[in-house]
């Protein structure tokens, strides 16, 4: 199996990039509609999610969780659920950025065909996009190993409090795959299936690959596509970085807007290295100037802000 998350050779994330184009070509490319939009974790920055290879330049944790390790070892999924019961207290609660809320109102107007996501977060679906392919799963539900019973997150949540008290009440801080570190375990009790079989959370974990027909999805998403319009992602794991290679290779002009360098650089038409939330802004403001009602929804009233987002104040809701 393929490990799509292996890290390659990492560049410093604050060298130099190399510009190409600016938001008006930007504004061009996506006026021109059949956009597929892959996004990764500098998307949900402005939403108070830590994105480990951004400008902030923090590094992935020495040793993430692996595949291999979680389904092994007792202990390993301990660690996993102590974790994952702090970080959710705060991952649970963030909202959808403005960024999100522009990627929606794009694909309400017609001009975005597909979202793909690197993210787990959720924060697509949340803000209003439709069809969201998740590259990388979900911390919304987690199945069982044994019988592949499926549940919420936000149940087992409930389970999980009710059987540590003690740990709840620990801080810890998140990271973007919704665990938290420094998080003390030895007492911890897991929750598990009915069937007695151990919970996973329905992620694709370091050392484990995206499944085949979702791959092959996102090809004909790629190929189907008039361009592709990479947001907060270095493409830094092969996982991303196909999609832009396969775009290229059918000629399909790349888009890509991201603080500090990617891996797609050499091959995008487009290179901002802006702020995204600003970009998106702007193209918003230009093809949509009143931003798309939600189909059952009465519509933005007169005079109240057009969309509820996570204020830039969230960034410091979990500090480094
Ligand atoms: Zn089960």
């Amino acid at each position: 199996m393929v490990d799509v998350l292996a890290r390659r050779d990492l560049p410093d994330p604050r060298a130099a990039v190399t510009t190409r184009g600016g938001v008006g070509d930007l504004v061009d490319l996506v006026a021109a509609g059949g956009v597929c939009v892959l996004t990764g974790a500098g998307m949900s920055t402005a939403s108070g999610i830590p994105d480990y290879r951004g400008i902030t330049g923090r590094a992935r944790p020495a040793n993430p969780m692996r595949h291999a390790d979680f389904v092994a070892s007792a202990a390993n999924r301990r660690r996993y659920w102590a974790r994952s019961l702090v970080g959710w207290k705060t991952f649970g609660e963030v909202e959808p950025n403005d960024g999100h809320h522009v990627v929606a109102d794009l694909q309400r107007a017609g001009l975005v065909d597909r979202v793909i996501t690197q993210n787990v977060d959720g924060l697509h679906q949340r803000a209003g996009s439709h069809d969201v392919v998740e590259l990388h799963g979900t911390l919304a539900t987690v199945s069982c190993l044994d019988c592949g019973a499926t549940v919420d997150r936000a149940d087992l949540q409930h389970r999980l409090r009710a059987r540590n008290p003690q740990v709840a009440e620990r801080v810890g801080v998140i990271s973007a795959d919704g665990d938290a570190h420094l998080v003390a375990d030895a007492d911890f009790v897991v929750v598990d299936c009915h069937c007695g079989g151990p919970y996973m959370p329905d992620v694709v974990f370091f050392g484990a690959g995206v499944r085949r027909s979702l791959v092959d999805a996102c090809y004909r998403s790629v190929q189907d596509c008039r361009s592709l319009l990479v947001l907060g992602s270095s493409l830094f794991v092969w996982s991303g970085l196909r999609f832009v290679r396969r775009a290229a290779e059918h000629d399909r002009p790349v888009a890509i807007v991201n603080h500090g360098p990617t891996r797609g650089d050499d091959l995008s038409a487009i290179r901002l290295d802006d702020d995204l939330t600003d970009v998106l802004a702007v193209v918003r403001d230009r093809l949509v100037p009143t931003p798309a009602p939600v189909p059952g929804s009465p519509g933005p009233v007169p005079g109240s802000p057009p969309h509820r987002s996570a204020s830039s104040g969230r960034r410091d809701a979990v500090a480094p």
